[in-house]
């Protein structure tokens, strides 16, 4: 059960895995698989189209009749249970792959994307036992109550900036609701998702429950086609959510979409200004700002604007953007070079768009190889420059001024986006009422990236469809049947 062949740095060679095993692409095609923060070939991925998406489907289809769906609760969880324990027992070979491949840095890839991943698995562990049915008393007449069944085969498609973490967020729910799976991770960040398959396996999913192809957008798309799968669920950019959601349409697939954000982060002058700007510098920059979730648009109080741009830039300076593999570095490469090239035009842009760089502005001088880029900030635009409408996803943040919080609030709302937001206040009630305005599907108060969970996680807009987490991840991964007895 070897998937791999070790390769200069760890990496590995990913196939696909169907119906319990690692497999080539029937004609043997493969891409290479480059580190960002080298630029090197760390190994190659099976080249996945239609006809593997196919058979993992049919194979995850046949499963669907296995003992998987049906098997006592208790024995399910504790199978997923070990899922995350097995997780956990590989964590410094799952962070090296996942740092080799996204660039970031391999502290954060032991401490929030493996560790995060883990706990999916055993948050949804524990939570499918004590998931609820309905139960309705209907006067003397009748007594209706609700039954649960997996959705069927899902397909689960996922973006590159937090591979193994968002596929756990949907592999573990969909297996607790007793579905089976065909995963199609990111092209460019293969290698956990791969890994993660077999551990599945060593924790006792039968053979056919899981299935995974390796591949570009084409994969996806004939995941998204294919008349066999019940349900898609998606995290990536928002038009390709409008292609799956298109070429899902004739075959009325049940559809789960966490996409872009521009998300905005208000500091009113009555702030913690200490607290708002270290964590700031975390929204701002965490990932190298490839987080979906970071403050993209920052809007500062005019009273404290000028204050909060110096102590923000002085933050900023700290941050040491380097090796990933080095431990003090904060920040490591974005994750490949079409991104890099990407976040750069912005930042040239920006410049067209009559910026200010207070920080960065171009790519890290000094590091020969890999895509390292500063991090940025930049005032002077106005609110329609492309750069304060448009998702970067890199390490770029704006800042601008506002005088009321009703000017705030039309800017902060003026986007087609609408995923998460953050707002930085001491005044409790003006927290909760501009909060409650927002049109986010996530707003924090005094914080970011504080998730529990039980939570509802996910977008309105242009955003997303549907949210996930807790019970919600449930309603998407089941049907329900509705049941009557007369009496
Ligand atoms: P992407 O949309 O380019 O790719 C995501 C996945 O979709 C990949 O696996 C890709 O191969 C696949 N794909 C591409 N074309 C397809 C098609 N036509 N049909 C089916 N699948 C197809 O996104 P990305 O560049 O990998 O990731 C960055 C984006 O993800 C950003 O927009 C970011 O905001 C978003 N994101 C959102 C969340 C959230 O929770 N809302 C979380 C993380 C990332």
């Amino acid at each position: 059960m070897i998937a791999t062949e070790k390769k200069t740095m760890q990496g590995i060679d990913c196939q696909h895995w169907i119906n319990g095993k690692y497999v080539p692409t029937k004609n043997g095609k493969t891409f290479d698989n480059i580190n960002p923060a080298t630029e090197e070939v760390i190994g190659t991925v099976a080249l996945g189209g239609a006809e593997e998406v196919n058979e993992a489907v049919a194979v995850a289809k046949m499963a669907l009749k296995g003992e998987w769906g049906s098997m006592p609760l208790r024995k399910r969880s504790a199978i997923l249970r070990k899922v995350g324990d097995l997780i956990l027992e590989r964590k410094d070979e799952l962070a090296m792959l996942e740092t080799l491949d996204t660039g970031k840095p391999l502290w954060m890839s032991k401490t929030i994307d493996i560790e995060r991943a883990a706990f999916n698995f055993h948050f949804f562990a524990d939570y499918m036992i004590s998931a609820q049915d309905e139960a309705f008393h209907q006067d003397d007449i009748a007594i209706h109550y609700t039954k649960r069944k997996p959705l069927g085969v899902v397909g689960l498609i996922n973006p590159w900036n937090l591979p193994l973490l968002l596929m756990t967020w949907k592999l573990a729910p969909a297996l607790a609701a007793g579905n089976t799976v065909v995963m199609k991770p990111s092209e460019v960040t293969p290698m956990t998702a791969t890994v993660l398959a077999e551990i599945t396996k060593e924790a006792g999913v039968p053979d056919g429950v899981v299935n995974l192809v390796n591949g570009f957008g084409e994969a996806g798309a004939a995941l998204s086609s294919n008349p066999d799968v019940s349900g898609i669920a998606f995290t990536g950019e928002t038009l390709t959510g409008s292609a799956i959601m298109k070429a899902s349409a004739p075959t009325l697939k049940k559809l789960s979409f966490e996409l872009g954000g521009k998300n905005p982060n208000v500091i009113f002058a009555d702030a913690d200004l200490e607290d708002a700007v270290t964590t700031t510098v975390r929204s701002s920059f965490q990932n190298q700002g490839e987080v979906c979730l970071c403050g993209s648009r920052i809007y500062v109080e005019r009273s404290i604007y000028e204050e909060f741009v110096a102590k923000l830039v002085a933050k900023t300076k700290e941050l040491k953007v380097g090796d990933p593999l080095d431990d003090s570095s904060n920040m490591g490469s974005v994750v490949s070079e079409e991104h890099y090239n990407k976040v750069l035009s912005y930042l040239e842009l920006a410049k067209e768009e009559g910026g200010k760089f207070e920080i960065g502005g171009s790519k890290v001088e000094g590091i020969e190889k890999g895509f390292f880029i500063e991090p940025t900030i930049i005032t002077g635009l106005g609110d329609n420059a492309r750069c304060v409408r448009e998702e970067i996803f890199g390490p770029v943040v704006t800042i601008q001024p506002f005088d009321t919080e009703e000017e705030v609030l039309e800017k902060v709302n003026d986007t087609t986006y609408g995923l998460s937001a953050t707002v930085w206040t001491t005044n409790l009630k003006k927290a909760h009422t501009f909060a409650g305005k927002i049109e986010a599907g996530i707003v924090w108060i005094n914080t970011w990236f504080l998730r529990d969970l039980r939570t509802p996680f996910g977008g309105m807009k242009h955003s997303g469809i549907g949210r996930e987490g807790g019970h919600n991840s449930f309603e998407f991964y089941t049907e329900t049947t509705n049941i009557t007895v007369k009496l």
